[in-house]
């Protein structure tokens, strides 16, 4: 029978969406709405409006007022620290309904947004009161006169503004709270944008916030998609700061955007990440499970760090082959609600057909198809269903292994030796995480060191709140996570007095 996840909208409670601008939701001034079609079937699922130009100048106004002239900036610490807080728990209480949410919008299973940390709710949660805690501590210094003679020279961090932060529709839930969180915690005031396939769940989390207390104006919504509602944005004059998760051709617009008015800018972008195995890893088997977990299980290979390229050594190139054949048999798709389900579909039309241009052209370079390369037929065919796809053989030169594919694509490199290894590693425009398998402690940290990218883990790979996360190159500008990410939505002010009655 055809898979149908109408009945779901219902069960989870999803209405249609509004804007919220100055604490009042209301439809686009002129009306117009998306239609959002669930990947996996096809189906219309809800409607939300498109924020046109207009509508993106009230909120970005209304965020400039609640900056300028509201209390949000200056109120006391525990104001932030407790609202976060409640937030934080407003989000672990409403976790089944998000996941829902979530799964309506761009169909991530619940059994992954249930059983992975970094995409789930509570990760989410622990992000925001992770950044609670900078509320209070993140300070500045005082230091001694340069030039001798008495003053007083001092620096203060204060919130850098408005700020503009636009999502990408694959993990809502923690990327919303990498940037609302350090943002609100520093004091600024934000118009958000989620992704135009991800909104229902961005527009419940924001409403979250209201019940937890935020006064109106804070935190606007705009929802639409890139032209016109993220164009407007992006370009209005009134915005200090664009802080953007997504593609790198939208991270290159959004710095060219930038120009006019000097915005500060914040991305994170793709990546083509390398696992690296060595021949004494410390379980082959698993170094390749965990590698084609990450470009299957779960977000379908749709995730930024995704280990889509694994280079790895010739003497156990076969049985890292084999089993990461194995686990490409063990991925199932169908309805995301289902506990059996550990996939999703891709997330648009334009992406299925975009994953298999590449597919086919790896197979055209001459790049060794091990399994998959199709669409899943039968009762899913309405639905946007690549079967694991495994490349062998594969030059590190293919696009295969150069392009972000975001799809279930593992390109798989051979080397012989750790300095080709490294090499292979850093032969590539991006940097935003890697691995390396290996038992040689020295060997692990010396790799780690001459890798360029912005988060390497040995035997394993984590997203932690705490941790700072971003990419070398063109994977980005800046951190998320950790102080460095509070620091972002800071601007440095440096102020000088003398203790004399003398001028400086
Ligand atoms: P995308 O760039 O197509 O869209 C991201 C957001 O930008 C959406 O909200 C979209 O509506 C908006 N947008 C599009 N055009 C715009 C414009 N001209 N001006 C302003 N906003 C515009 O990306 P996507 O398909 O939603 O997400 C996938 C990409 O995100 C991948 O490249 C992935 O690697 C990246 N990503 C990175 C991280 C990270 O932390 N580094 C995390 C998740 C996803």
């Amino acid at each position: 029978m055809t898979l149908t996840l109408r009945p779901r909208r219902d069960q989870v409670g999803l209405s249609d969406g509004q804007l919220l601008v100055d604490g009042k939701w209301r439809p686009a001034a002129d009306g117009r709405t998306w239609t959002h079609r669930h990947p996996a079937t096809g189906e219309e699922i809800g409607t939300f409006a498109v924020a046109s130009t207009s509508d993106v100048d009230d909120a970005v106004r209304a965020a400039r007022r609640a900056f300028d002239e509201g209390d949000w900036p200056n109120s006391r610490a525990t104001t932030r620290i407790q609202l976060l807080h409640r937030f934080a728990n407003l989000l672990r209480e409403h976790a089944e309904e998000l996941r829902g949410l979530q799964a309506l919008d761009n169909g991530v299973p619940l059994s992954f947004s249930a059983g992975v940390y970094a995409t789930s709710v509570g990760a989410a949660a622990d992000v925001v009161d992770h950044h609670a805690g900078w509320v209070d501590k993140v300070g500045g210094q005082t230091l001694p006169p340069y030039q001798g003679g008495d003053h007083l020279a001092m620096t203060f961090r204060e919130p850098i503004g408005v700020v503009a932060a636009i999502l990408p529709w694959n993990a809502p839930f923690l990327l919303f709270a990498q940037k609302l969180g350090p943002a609100l915690a520093a004091g600024c005031t934000v118009v958000v944008k989620p992704s135009e396939f991800a909104s229902f769940t961005v527009l419940r989390m924001v409403e979250l916030l209201g019940e937890a207390g935020l006064p109106d104006g804070v935190v606007n919504l705009v929802t639409g998609p890139g032209d016109p509602t993220g164009e407007a944005l992006i370009t209005h004059p009134l915005v200090d700061k664009v802080s953007f998760t997504g593609s790198r051709a939208v991270g290159r617009r959004i710095v060219e955007a930038s120009a006019g008015t000097l915005k500060r800018v914040s991305l994170e972008l793709g990546g083509k990440s390398p696992t690296l195995v060595f021949p004494d890893a410390p379980d082959v088997g698993m170094a390749a499970m965990t590698t084609m977990g990450t470009v299957t299980m779960g977000l379908s290979g749709q995730a930024c760090v995704a280990h889509t390229r694994a280079l790895v050594h010739r003497d156990v190139y076969d049985q890292f082959l084999g089993a990461a054949e194995l686990l490409a048999g063990m991925v199932t798709y169908g309805d995301p609600f289902e506990p059996t389900t550990t996939a999703s579909p891709l997330i648009n039309t334009r992406q299925l057909e975009r994953v298999l241009g590449f597919i086919e052209r790896g197979r055209d370079g001459g790049a060794r198809l091990v399994c998959g390369g199709e669409r899943v037929a039968g009762d899913l065919a309405e639905g946007n269903f690549v079967r694991p796809t495994i490349f062998a053989d594969v030059d590190n030169g293919m696009e295969i292994a150069r392009e972000e594919i975001f799809g279930p694509v593992l390109a798989v490199v051979p080397f012989t030796d750790e300095d080709e290894a490294v090499r292979l590693a850093n032969d590539t425009e991006y940097g935003l995480g890697a691995g390396v398998y290996t038992t040689d402690v020295k060997r692990a940290f010396r790799v780690a060191r001459r890798l360029r990218a912005g988060t390497v883990g040995i035997n394993g790979f984590q997203i932690e709140p705490h941790l700072p996360f971003g990419g070398f190159r063109q994977s980005g500008l800046g951190r998320e996570g950790g102080q460095s990410a509070f620091e972002a939505y800071t601007e440095l002010k440096t102020v000088l007095m003398p203790l004399t009655d003398e001028m400086m």
